[in-house]
């Protein structure tokens, strides 16, 4: 609660303001920054959001998104935000190197007050204040939180609701996963009090396949899934020439994962990917197996127990390998 005070003085006192969040944002990163966008507009400020690159299209369409300055497309302005702001916020990401090689050494170099509001394990000590909420289901979740034990509740509109929603919604799999809390709902149920049209919401996150994307899904679900013997692993890839094949676009393949992870009796999940020449693994998981530490001791990556992801610049094959070779130390 003072915490929350606190920031809220601190963004009282602050002309430029900056909002990052980690590379490749997701529902999570989109949502906790627009939704913390609006409010601080509410707040008579005029913030800035800036992001290494560019979200996939099921998410970009919340107010202001179009707004967000992308270090991918304009470095020379986002190289200024950063050397120009007095207040930066770091959302949804425990350590600097999360936002990419790029905005990494601006956000060490920043002589701005770094605010880190986050959901992930093991913050890194590089924030003057951390909200660091380890049960808590999205970084969005926190932003309510933020507006609300501040006192500001009265400032909660569509423009603020809509986003907070869409990052609850896809970091908790449409509120299935166990870290929905109570809390969780009594959010949601005031932000449908505020106006938000949650139908909507939905409908433009999950009803806007392409034809290509959902024949991509076709072919890695009847041609690229494999079942670990004696294990209860399922694994699904797909090479930088079979992307090509269907046309990939940004956020393709977000989600593929919960397909494999979704068959009777499997408890742990991966999918890789082939992309730039590197590999991006992510994994899922149920139950007592926690996919986290797999991901950070294996594969220079992290995240949450169920959810978590990583990278490999072996090619895809001694990738999937190395993975194999894990699993039966890792069940033991
Ligand atoms: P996804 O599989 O959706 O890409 O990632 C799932 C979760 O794993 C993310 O929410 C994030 O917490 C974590 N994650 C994904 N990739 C990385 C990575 O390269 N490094 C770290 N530290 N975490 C990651
Ligand atoms: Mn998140």
């Amino acid at each position: 609660m003072e915490k929350y005070k606190a920031i809220v003085e601190l963004i009282k006192k602050s002309e430029n303001i900056l909002i990052s969040s980690h590379k490749s944002p997701d529902g999570d990163s989109i949502g906790s920054s627009l939704a913390l966008y609006h409010f601080i507009i509410s707040l008579g400020k005029n913030p800035v959001v800036c992001h290494a690159d560019k979200a996939a299209n099921y998410i970009n369409w919340v107010a202001g998104a179009h707004d967000i300055v992308l270090f991918e497309e304009n470095p020379e302005k986002a190289t200024a935000l950063f050397k120009n702001s007095d207040l930066i916020f770091c959302l949804d990401y425990n350590s600097a190197d999360r936002v990419g090689k790029d905005l990494e050494p601006l956000l060490i170099a920043s002589k701005a007050k770094k605010v880190m509001i986050d959901h992930h394990m093991n913050p890194s000590d590089f924030c003057d204040i951390i909200v660091s909420e380890t049960t808590v289901c999205s970084t969005s979740q926190l932003i309510f939180e933020l507006i609300d034990q501040s006192g500001n509740l009265n400032l909660l509109n569509e423009h603020i609701g809509v986003p907070i929603y869409l990052g609850i919604m896809t970091d908790t799999g449409s509120f299935r996963f166990p870290s929905v809390q109570a809390r969780t709902h009594d959010i949601l149920a005031d932000l449908i009090r505020a106006g938000i049209k949650h139908h909507e919401i939905h409908e433009k996150v999950m009803d806007t396949n392409t034809v290509d994307r959902l024949q991509l899904r076709g072919f890695v679900i009847s041609e690229k899934l494999e079942l670990i013997k004696d294990f209860p692993v399922a694994i699904m890839s797909l090479t930088e020439d079979e992307l090509n094949r269907y046309n990939y676009q940004k956020g393709d393949t977000d989600g593929l994962v919960n397909v494999a992870l979704s068959l009777e009796g499997i408890q742990v999940a991966a999918f890789f990917a082939e992309k730039d020449g590197q590999v991006k693994i992510s994994f899922r998981s149920k139950g007592d197996y926690y996919v986290n530490v797999l991901a950070g001791d294996n594969f220079e990556g992290g995240g949450h127990k169920y959810a978590a992801g990583g990278i490999s610049f072996e090619p895809i094959q001694p990738t999937i390998e190395r993975f194999k070779a894990l699993i039966p130390e890792y069940f033991k």
